[in-house]
């Protein structure tokens, strides 16, 4: 409606996106790691790619948040944060965060001016308590998802866990060069099983809702179906796949639902 036309990349081919490059080209747009599959983009050489043909990169920093990585050392120009997620971490409101370098900042604010953008002094309120938890809540859901991470690659049910802070994880070794740290997203596959299957595991989950958003406080367990999406490759995989926040209740809890999770997919199996 807006005369805006989108090209797709594969997040880990920095050279697609030096292919893609058309002369009326802007912004080159990302998010990593990727929402559903988790793969870590190399954000730098994307970013000086974009810098030599002229466009900005804006990058979608929701996962990590500003503490566990800092978009403006990678040479993005425009930072964009649902801070409905982390940010805000009780579940109880929606505001979405733009920052930029200083250079863009003037553009940006009239941009903002112009479309009449605002946020009621309610949630501000409620994000800057937030943001006072942060770094803790952050450290908690961190540990947790790890920790959780790791025993679901034990589990036979389990045919991979898409994390990057997992050392065999394809991703690993970039998120280690730039990243400060994980919050508690993260996606799994399994293996082959039926969708009965999985909907008796996910509809008797005690501690795991079901829920789109993440970033609270309470765990959430949904699945996810990739292929439906993706355009710029093909995504591959053993079986169905799940995403899962994890939350800041006590791992050992969560473990034991998921547990019995398991027992249930394998008994409608
Ligand atoms: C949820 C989400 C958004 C959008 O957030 P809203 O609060 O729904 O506007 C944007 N980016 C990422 C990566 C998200 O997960």
């Amino acid at each position: 409606r807006m005369g805006v036309a989108v090209d797709y990349f594969d997040p880990l081919q920095p050279e697609q996106v030096e292919a893609g490059m058309r002369p009326e080209t802007r912004i080159v747009y990302l998010e990593s790691p990727g929402s559903l599959t988790f793969e870590v983009t190399d954000v730098k050489r994307v970013a000086e790619i974009a810098h030599t043909r002229g466009a900005l990169v804006v990058f979608d920093n929701t996962w990590a948040t500003p503490l566990f990585f800092k978009p403006y050392e990678h040479g993005v120009d425009v930072t964009v944060h649902a801070a409905t997620k982390y940010l805000g971490g009780h579940s109880d409101l929606m505001m979405g965060i733009v920052t930029s370098t200083p250079e863009i900042h003037p553009r940006l604010r009239q941009g903002v001016q112009d479309l009449g953008m605002s946020t009621s002094p309610e949630d501000c309120w409620l994000v800057l308590r937030a943001l006072r938890t942060l770094e803790v809540r952050l450290q908690r859901h961190m540990a947790s998802g790890i920790r959780i991470a790791q025993w679901l690659q034990e589990r036979p049910e389990v045919a991979r866990v898409l994390h990057p802070a997992l050392p065999d994880d394809p991703g690993h070794a970039l998120w280690q060069r730039d990243f400060k740290g994980a919050s508690g997203l993260f996606g799994l596959v399994l293996k082959p099983c039926s969708r009965e299957a999985v909907a008796a595991m996910l509809n008797g989950m005690k501690l795991f809702g079901m829920g789109w958003s993440w970033g609270g406080y309470e765990s959430l367990l949904i699945p996810t179906f990739p292929q439906k999406t993706r355009s710029a490759t093909e995504w591959q995989v053993e079986g169905p796949c799940l995403r899962i926040h994890v939350g800041l209740e006590a791992p050992e809890d969560l473990i034991t639902d998921l547990e019995a999770g398991f027992a249930r997919l394998g008994a409608a199996a």
